[in-house]
């Protein structure tokens, strides 16, 4: 008759029992292990193809899912074995708890401050570097940040502090500050008849050929006014409402917000110009759209000049959208104004 291996040592065991009877409880405690042993044995021989499939599949099992199984699954932490440097300094970047079982573990470890997780060196001498709620070094890191706020601050306080209400070029004329009584200027000529402030020619000169050399065409259309022909401007725009049916004063009001009210135009001083283009020669808000608009929006600012009268101020301003009155404010103004989105009114109550 045919013993197996185990049926054989249950005899064995049984003997041994007989023989020595101190050895018989260990003998009662093993027998059924060793018989359930047996069990499986047979059925494993009796179910070859069966048990090889259920292996090979908790094989694949294993390989897709062991990381899950087990990595350690602590709350809020992620695994990942580190193998290089350069892979740990991006884990901790991104939050990882990272692992690094290799010999730059000192590395980790230095970095692991760095960025504001905790170093603990476990059994296996390997780093669990685990993000603290509060880095280490936050104070650091917000006494940085706030030295950068403040250097940032210091150069914008700069840009203002070179800056100064008391400056020709950002004499500020509107209705309610109207020309100062003696206001005095050299006038230059840009071309022909056409006279402005001469200290800014230069600078417009400059402006009108760069864009001619960019495609882009400028021309001056109105540039400095003296006072009988700003008056003459405002008392037609009043003509113009008054033959509307409008009362004077409703005439009047409405004239100032079309044409400078007389002595309060920048067009009196020289500093302020009306630009058109070859192919545009209206002064109306689609100006803002031609090829000549655009580029007088982005690039004015690099010549000192700046959108005087811009969308959306206007209850600041008192003027509607003009999108073609340029106004010389010099190239330091003209950049923190665009900058910051502010028009000269804003401009000098930050001053
Ligand atoms: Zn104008």
């Amino acid at each position: 008759m045919y013993f197996s291996f185990f049926e054989r040592l249950i005899i064995s065991l049984r003997n041994l029992g007989n023989h020595r009877p101190l050895l018989k409880p260990f003998v009662i405690i093993v027998t059924p292990l060793l018989r359930f042993c047996d069990y499986i044995r047979k059925k494993l021989t009796h179910n070859t193809k069966k048990i090889g499939l259920l292996l090979a599949a908790g094989i694949v099992f294993l390989f897709l899912f062991g990381q899950f199984l087990f990595g350690e699954n602590i709350e809020g932490l992620e695994k990942v074995n580190a193998y290089d440097y350069g892979r740990g300094v991006k884990d901790f970047e991104a939050g990882f708890l990272s692992v690094s079982p290799y010999e730059s573990d000192e590395n980790y470890k230095f970095k692991a401050d760095e960025f504001g997780f905790r170093a603990d060196s476990d059994q296996d001498n390997q780093y669990s570097i685990i993000k603290e709620d509060t880095p280490k070094d936050a104070e650091e890191v917000l006494a940085a940040n706030t030295k950068k706020q403040l250097a940032e601050q210091v150069k914008e306080e700069s840009e203002l502090a070179n800056l100064s209400a008391d400056d020709w070029r950002l004499i500020l004329v509107n209705k309610q500050h109207p020309i100062p009584e003696g206001y005095e200027f050299e006038l230059g000529t840009i071309y022909k008849g056409m006279k402005c402030d001469a200290r800014i020619i230069d600078d417009l000169s400059r402006m009108i050929d760069d864009a001619a050399d960019k495609g882009v065409s400028i021309i001056v259309c109105s540039p400095y006014r003296n006072d009988s022909r700003q008056n003459a401007l405002f008392d037609n725009k009043i003509m113009d409402y008054r033959e509307e049916g409008l009362t004077y004063m409703e005439s009047y009001a409405l004239a100032s917000t079309a044409v400078t009210v007389p002595g309060s135009s920048e067009h009196q001083i020289g500093l302020a110009l009306d630009l058109i283009s070859n192919n545009y020669s209206s002064l109306n808000a689609g100006f803002a759209q031609t090829q000549t608009g655009i580029w007088l929006e982005e690039h004015s600012w690099e010549y000192g000049f700046t959108l005087r009268y811009p969308k959306g101020k206007e209850y600041i301003t008192g003027i509607e959208f003009e999108p073609w009155h340029f106004r010389y404010v010099g190239v330091a103004a003209a950049k923190y104004m665009k900058e910051n989105g502010i028009c000269l009114e804003e401009l000098i109550d930050q001053l």
